[in-house]
């Protein structure tokens, strides 16, 4: 229905590692080192920002090390967008290992730290060089956080798929394994803790207290995040252990103004989007297929005889044939009898299998491309 056609859906690939944080505790012993370095940052922001040309770390030579300045350039000025900043974030760019060295047990920036090894637990086996580190501060406190490839698990060989339905009613996502017939409701109510924070907001806003209100919304923000880690984490973990390929609806970059993302993310402030990213790479993590479709009508759609109708609440009748489900519950077996449809002809236009796109890969391409490899 919408946005499938422009071919801005960044996916596929037949890469062998994907993008991947972590954030480390960096040792005492670099703070003090680092409360210069960031004094000397803010200086040369300040410089920065008033002369968007002075886009050469030669004009900042003086204040901090070239591949700092390097990448401020490129992390704040060049960003048109950024005319204050408040929390000054150091970023260092690898540089192909260049400029961050991998050694035994964790990482060496010589341009900062001379020949110090700033300790780092891989929580997944890395491949290739460090991509980058973000240093930064909070509540007295230096954190590092590196961006690394890690290893893929090998791909998974699928005996059939779930179709995973995100809700804005009754809980963030169901899933339906048509195979064996299993349905699991996943999450907390999203428009129920959309309710609760915008009462609380509402009474902040009234009496004017800003800062309080700044620390709901990351409070909220933290909570939304947290389930839909835990909810995605379930649906992999099901996956996994029953060999199914994960079906879920594209949602992502459709901007057209009744697109079902908009709605959903408005009028329920869940973070839809987010809860697509994070089953994406933890797809691409445990080597599961994920297979995008086509969102139109899957809520309306009959998963037993294909005709359309519209649900009363959370209940689906179909008027057809007579078919009786819980209205997640058949959307869920909708949307994965999509793909197994994309699964079996493999030629359907505008429907991709996705995963994490490496950096610098190929951009998209069709799905019949990356079946015809296999
Ligand atoms: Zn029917």
């Amino acid at each position: 229905m919408n946005g499938n056609s422009n071919g801005a859906i960044p996916h596929v690939n037949g890469g062998l590692a994907v993008p991947c944080c972590v954030k480390v505790k960096v040792p005492e012993f670099f703070w003090k080192g680092l409360d210069n370095l960031l004094g000397r940052c803010a200086l040369a922001l300040e410089r920065m920002l008033p002369h968007r040309d002075w886009s050469s770390s030669k004009y900042y030579g003086d204040l901090v090390p070239c591949v700092v300045s390097k990448s401020l350039i490129a992390k704040y000025q060049q960003n048109s967008k950024c005319c204050r900043i408040r929390n000054i974030v150091i970023p260092v760019c690898g540089d192909k290992g260049k400029q961050i060295k991998l050694v035994e047990g964790g990482i060496r920036v010589p341009a900062l730290f001379k020949k110090a090894v700033l300790p780092v637990n891989w929580p997944r086996s890395i491949v290739g060089h460090v991509r980058s580190i973000e240093l930064f501060r909070r509540e007295g406190e230096w954190f590092a956080s590196i961006c690394y490839h890690a290893a893929k698990d090998p791909p998974v060989a699928c005996e059939g798929v779930i179709g995973v339905d995100r809700n804005s009613v009754g809980n963030i996502a169901v899933f339906a394994d048509p195979q064996i017939g299993t349905v699991r409701k996943l999450g907390i109510c999203p428009a129920r803790t959309k309710f609760v924070f915008r009462r609380r907001r509402k009474n902040l806003q009234r009496a004017g207290k800003t800062r309080l209100l700044k620390k709901l919304h990351r409070k909220q923000r933290r909570r939304m995040s947290y389930e839909n880690h835990r909810v995605t984490r379930a649906v992999v973990d099901y996956a996994a252990t029953h060999r199914r390929a994960v079906v879920m609806e594209h949602l992502e970059g459709v901007t057209a103004k009744d697109s079902k993302i908009r709605g959903y993310s408005e009028k329920n402030q869940w973070a839809f989007a987010q809860f697509g990213s994070m089953l994406r790479y933890k797809c691409a993590l445990r080597g599961i297929p994920l297979i995008e479709v086509d969102p139109a009508f899957t809520s309306q759609t009959c998963s037993r005889c294909g005709s359309i109708h519209r649900p009363d609440g959370k209940r689906f009748e179909c008027l057809t044939c007579g078919h009786n489900d819980h209205r997640d519950a058949n959307s869920g077996f909708a949307i994965a009898q999509r793909g197994l449809k994309i699964l079996s002809d493999g030629s359907s236009s505008g429907l991709r299998v996705s995963e994490l796109r490496p950096i610098g890969g190929p951009r998209a391409e069709t799905i019949g491309a990356s079946y015809a490899r296999k």
